[in-house]
């Protein structure tokens, strides 16, 4: 019944973020990028059971961490590993998961399904611990409809390719499905009291068409769902990093992301050295400040700010965000104060 994230690796490191969606009866943890050092910030049983590991791009401060999510993951028993990034991405992880000689894999269970994402359509392709990860399974290409990639009764994410330079670099926006509560008062007002139909009628498996009796009455879960259930959206966030968006393209990212209740952003320059960030494909912090104010998201975190400035440059970095965009912060743990 929430999205809870953490977001990885200090102020003059590496970042990442770590999400968990949280339907109440099941966790569902994602992992956006995997820059050095991420990774093992994690608890093992967090790192693994991801469900999907999603690549922004591949420079390497996104992807240098890898290696320990990898070796945390390689054997995985129970669930298929996913990872999704741009165009280029089955490439590149077949040749991360090479990149080591391998030995006493033939017994051994894992099995990674690689997606990389262009314009509306994404290929994927399935690697397997046993084959010591050498052969490359394609699997069927699949339309992406309204950017959505995945979506479960748990929660859905949309992706949006932003400019980059040289490489795109794929925005995620996580929407958890919306939620449903019991009306305890309406229920005790009739007299019913809560059982195993209960179950039945807030559980997400069940079909609204389904029938059984209560109170000697034939019903069906939907008519119930109906009476006895209050609907509260789910919450959503989104993960924006390393993008520099031309004015063409920010109207539709602003829309795209409206009201996103956490919005986790690269603010890599500071609006003075625009130039710089236009060079580097960039963002400042002023324009990812007026991006939350126009897209009025609930929060705005900023990550990923350059290591070429200070300490002191960075909370002054803050202020010129927040200057435009009041409900912005820092991650917990930089402590920069
Ligand atoms: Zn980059
Ligand atoms: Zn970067």
């Amino acid at each position: 019944m929430s999205i809870s994230f953490t977001n990885l690796g200090p102020a003059d490191g590496d970042n990442a973020l770590f999400v968990v969606v949280n339907t109440g009866q099941s966790q569902h943890p994602l992992m956006f990028d995997c820059g050095e050092g991420c990774a093992s910030e994690l608890k093992k049983s967090d790192l693994q059971s991801v469900e999907h590991l999603c690549f922004s791009h591949f420079h390497m401060d996104h992807i240098s961490g890898f290696d320990s999510f990898f070796r945390n993951n390689f054997n995985r028993e129970n669930s298929i590993v996913n990872v999704w990034g741009p165009e280029q991405t089955i490439d590149v992880m077949h040749h991360r998961f090479r990149g080591f000689s391998w030995n006493l894999h033939h017994d051994q269970p894992g099995e990674w399904k690689v997606h990389e994402i262009s314009d509306n359509e994404f290929h994927a392709a399935k690697f397997v611990t046993s084959e010591a990860f050498e052969i490359v399974h394609p699997l069927s290409s699949h339309e992406i409809a309204e950017g959505v990639i995945i979506s479960n009764p748990a929660y859905s994410i949309e992706v949006r390719i932003l400019n980059h330079g040289t490489t795109p670099s794929i925005a995620y926006k996580i929407k958890e499905c919306d939620r449903s509560n019991v009306d305890m008062p309406k229920l005790t007002a009739q007299r019913l009291k809560p059982g195993p139909w209960l179950k039945q009628v807030t559980s997400t498996t069940i079909a609204d068409s389904e029938t059984f009796e209560l109170d000697g009455k034939t019903q069906t879960v939907g008519n119930l769902r109906a009476e006895f259930l209050i609907k509260t959206p789910g919450e959503s966030l989104a993960y924006l990093t390393d993008f520099c968006l031309t004015d063409a393209e920010r109207g539709g990212v602003i829309e795209w992301i409206r009201g996103t209740d956490t919005l986790i952003c690269e603010a890599q320059y500071r609006h003075s050295d625009l130039d710089l960030a236009l060079r580097n494909h960039h963002s400042t912090t002023q324009l990812v400040g007026e991006i939350a104010r126009d897209a009025e998201v609930g929060e705005l975190v900023l990550q990923h700010v350059s290591r070429r400035y200070s300490k002191a440059e960075w909370l002054e970095m803050l202020s010129e965000t927040q200057a435009v965009f009041p409900n912005t912060r820092f991650p917990a743990h930089w402590d920069l104060a």
